[in-house]
Parts: C-alpha cells; structure tokens; sequence
C-alpha cells in the first residue's frame, strides 16, 4: 500500500514536462489527478522512478469553443466539464458522462486527459468521446499530431501517446443530434460493468474488450433501417469482454445489447 520511492517534479509549462521526459526517459511517468496512477502506485502496478506533475500546468486546462468544435485541455478536471455551461449547451453527452465518474471527490481531482490517457475500457469518458468523433492532441519533442478517437486507444492501459509525449487537448465536435450515456453499475458510483453512448448515428461500447469500441454492426443495421430493437440485437458483435468479479462475459454481452436499445431510444427523444 505504500509506493515504491520516486523523485518529484512540479512542471509548469508543456515545454517542461517534455524537458522532463527527456531527462528521465520511460522511467518517468506524467502526474495530473493521480485518481488512477496513485492506486497503481500503491498496489505496485506501477513503479515510476520520477512523477512529473502537470496538475497546475495552465496552458492543459480550460474549456473553449471555437466554431464548432469545444476544445477541452487535458489537464481540466471531470467536475468543470460536468459544471461547464458551455459543455452542457453545445456537447451535453459529455457534461452528463463526467457527472458520472466515480463520486464528487474524485471528479474533483480527476482529469479529462488522465482518464483517456490512462486507458481503461471501463472508463466513462473515453466511451462518450469515441461515440463523439472526438481528436486528441499529443505534443512531443518534434512538434503535436491529432489523434481520432477511433485510433487513440490500443489496449489495455495501453494508448497511442507515446511515453515521451503529453496529451494536451482534446476536440469535441458540437452536434445537436440525440445523445445518451448508459451506465450499468453494480454498486452506486462505481465504475461500468459496461456502458454505451450514443450520439446521433454513432454507438460506442465500454467494458465490452481492452479498449472502448464503436458497435458498428449496429450503426450498420440502423442505417440500413432496422428497427433500434433489431439493432440493438447486434451490441455485441465483434466484443470479446471479460468475465471477472462484476459479470462475466455472457452477462456483459446481454448488458450491452439491453444498454444500447435503451440509448438508442433515449436519444431519439432528444433529437
Ligand atoms: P492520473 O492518475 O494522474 O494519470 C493516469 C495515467 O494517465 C497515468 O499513466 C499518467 O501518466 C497519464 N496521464 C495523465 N495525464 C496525462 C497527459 N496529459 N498526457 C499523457 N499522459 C497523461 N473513472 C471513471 O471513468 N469512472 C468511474 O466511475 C471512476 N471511479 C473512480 C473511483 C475511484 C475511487 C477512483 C480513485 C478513481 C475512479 N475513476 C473513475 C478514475 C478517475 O476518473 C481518474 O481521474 C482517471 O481515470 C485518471 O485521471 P487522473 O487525472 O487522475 O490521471
């Protein structure tokens, strides 16, 4: 329960954190809610020799909308998005979504950027962003690339950040179509058993593989004009989900099949 020793450094700008990475190479790990880095510390799942904290790095945090796309910096914490007028009237799948993770304290101290970055299939946000179309940004020492949803995430734990980059913002577009997140828990405020977002077309699964998916099956079948109770049928297509202490596989795929058909008709009362 203790963590092993590490050196910290308090970075206050990008610039620095990628100095830092430079100096202290893949032994570095990049520190901003600690929600999920400090639990893997302590269970000595993960043993970085020095933390770089980006907590109170300005340029990472902060919410704007510009056109059509809300920008959110990566070090901006699940309780401002949850809170944020501007995520609730232009990007309203989002602000619900964070309102959802774990409990006040942490959507408190927990980021947007840790969350993706950490890269948990069970995770919410991550699962609204890829129903989303969002693009995350990563900066390196040879310049920033965009990144789509669809491709950030690899595997368990496992992201398209690279471990000398940091993950700086993330664009949402804005779009007016229906929207839902559904969240099946087994206890109050937990983490998903499995979930679903929908926003307009787009469907995106949790907890249903290592990464989040898009269940495009049943983006197909709506498509092509099935009923949401014929395409919902389909959730599970092309999953591989885990049986563990929460569920185990047979029942996550009927959780998902029940959750999309659910999203899907909650979605389309708000279109
Ligand atoms: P950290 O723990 O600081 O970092 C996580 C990982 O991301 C680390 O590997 C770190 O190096 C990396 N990282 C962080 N920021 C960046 C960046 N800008 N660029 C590159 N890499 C970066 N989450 C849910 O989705 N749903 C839940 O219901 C939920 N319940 C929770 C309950 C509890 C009790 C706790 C402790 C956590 C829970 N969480 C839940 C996790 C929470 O959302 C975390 O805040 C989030 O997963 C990680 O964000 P963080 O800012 O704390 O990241």
């Amino acid at each position: 329960m203790i963590p092993a020793p590490f050196t910290y450094i308090r970075v206050s700008s990008v610039a620095d954190a990628l100095s830092a990475l430079q100096v202290h190479g893949e032994e570095a790990k990049l520190l901003a809610g600690g929600h999920s880095l400090i639990p893997l510390m302590k269970l000595r799942l993960a043993t970085p020799q020095a933390l770089i904290d980006i907590s109170s790095v300005n340029e990472l945090v902060g919410i704007t909308l510009s056109g059509n796309v809300l920008r959110i910096g990566a070090a901006t914490r699940h309780f401002e998005i949850e809170t944020s007028e501007v995520v609730r009237k232009h990007v309203p799948l989002l602000a619900y979504t964070a309102s959802l993770v774990g409990d006040p304290q942490v959507r408190n101290r927990g980021t947007i950027g840790g969350s993706v970055a950490h890269g948990d299939s069970a995770s919410d946000l991550p699962v609204s962003l890829l129903a989303l179309d969002a693009v995350m940004t990563v900066q390196g020492a040879r310049g920033k690339r965009a990144v789509p949803a669809s491709e950030f995430f690899l595997g368990f734990w496992r992201t398209a950040v690279a471990p000398d980059e940091v993950l700086v913002h993330i664009d949402v577009p804005v779009t007016n179509s229906g929207w839902s997140y559904q969240k099946f828990t087994i206890r109050s405020q937990d983490w998903a058993t499995v979930s679903a977002a929908v926003q307009g077309d787009a469907v995106a699964l949790g907890a249903m593989a290592e990464i989040p998916l898009r269940a495009r099956q049943v983006e197909a079948a709506i498509q092509a004009g099935n009923t949401v109770s014929e395409a919902s049928r389909l959730a599970d297509e092309g999953t591989s989900p885990s049986s563990d202490t929460r569920a185990s596989a047979d029942y996550r795929r009927h959780l998902a099949r029940v959750l999309v058909e659910n999203a899907l008709v909650e979605a389309a009362t708000r279109r």
